[in-house]
């Protein structure tokens, strides 16, 4: 059977390239984005688009029955960030999203499920370096708490009803195709974007603040290998810990001056230091390495190169 598959949230900083890469792969037609609102040139031109809101239980099985879809991405959340700004909204999309899709599953209407969930599930009383797969889990912030239990509640429909829910912690994820949506590792973009075109920037986090992080490319390649693995080889049907780097503020801009000499970073922490201490520095993934395959190729040598030559050409600067 052929995989015709929807991804919810289709037009975000995550769901933009996986949506271009799925259509590569898998044929545009058969790859349809959906998202409340419309995304980039790229992807609106690339294959089908649906406007959906995820929260809406009709407006999802609608465009599932529509398409005869049989795999969902359902990459709609609001971040860390948003999320201390709007509690309440920031529960009913992760949960109610997450349900829908669940309960659509459960039904037999689809047969995979991608959730992403996040290293926001930890917190303040987890160990920080080399964060193991089980471990304390106290999340403090909104999103934290929505990502751990979404954790549960796919462990719970796999156990209970046999459905085919998959899922990553993902680090914070670089990029230069989409924006980022509001996440507490934002400026680990907004840094390459502002070395280039003004030579300076501003961190919100203090430079010491390390955190785990991932290159785009690798959260891509990690998101279709696990939906490809055998299902018998995705032993945790909560979510894999992944990893690929760690650097604080001050590594990056290092990094950074290698190509950019002139470039200067001073230190503004704003509230999203709090949530950034609560979180690991580090991340142990031996299981996903162990499980189904997974190795990363990024590391942040390589990954500042391709961002700074990337953003070069999109920003017309070479
Ligand atoms: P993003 O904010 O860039 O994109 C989310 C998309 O969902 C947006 O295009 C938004 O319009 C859409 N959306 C919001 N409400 C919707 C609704 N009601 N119905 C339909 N669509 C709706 O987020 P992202 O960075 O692409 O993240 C994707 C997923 O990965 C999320 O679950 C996020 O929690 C997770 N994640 C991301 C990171 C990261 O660093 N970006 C890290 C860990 C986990």
């Amino acid at each position: 059977m052929s995989k015709i598959i929807l991804i919810i949230g289709a037009c975000g900083q995550i769901g933009t390239e996986l949506t271009l890469k799925l259509r590569e792969i898998n044929g545009n037609t058969n790859v349809i984005a959906a998202d409340i609102r419309e995304g980039n040139k790229e992807l609106m031109q690339s294959g089908p688009f649906e406007f959906i809101n995820a929260i809406d239980y009709d407006s999802v099985l609608g465009i599932i029955t529509k398409y005869h879809i049989n795999e969902v991405y359902l990459m709609a959340a609001m971040l860390s960030a948003t999320g201390e700004k709007f509690p309440a909204k920031a529960w009913e999309l992760n949960m109610n999203s997450l349900f829908n899709v669940l309960n659509i599953a459960k039904e037999g209407k689809i047969k995979k499920v991608f959730w992403p969930s996040s290293i926001a599930v930890f917190g303040p009383t987890t160990p920080k370096e080399n964060t193991p797969q089980e471990t304390i889990m106290e999340p403090s912030t909104v999103y934290g708490i929505s990502k751990q239990a979404g954790e549960r509640w796919c462990e719970y429909y796999f156990n209970k009803y046999n459905v085919d829910v998959r899922s990553i912690r993902y680090p914070g994820i670089i990029s230069w195709k989409a924006n980022p949506g509001g996440g507490t590792t934002d400026y680990a973009i907004e840094i390459y974007h502002e070395a280039l075109l003004k030579g300076t920037y501003t961190s919100f986090l203090n430079k010491e603040t390390k955190l785990p992080m991932m290159y785009m490319d690798d959260a891509i390649e990690a998101t279709i290998k696990i939906m490809d693995a055998k299902p018998e080889n995705i032993k945790i049907r909560s979510s894999y810990n992944l990893a690929a780097m760690s650097f604080t503020p001050q590594e990056i801009a290092e990094e950074i001056k290698k190509e950019i000499p002139a470039f200067q970073i001073s230190y503004q922490p704003d509230f999203r230091q709090e949530i950034a201490n609560s979180w690991p520095k580090s991340i142990s993934d031996d299981r996903a390495r162990e499980d189904w395959g997974w190795n990363h190729k990024f590391n942040l040598e390589k990954m500042s190169k391709n961002m700074l030559h990337n953003l070069q050409v999109k920003y017309n600067l070479e």
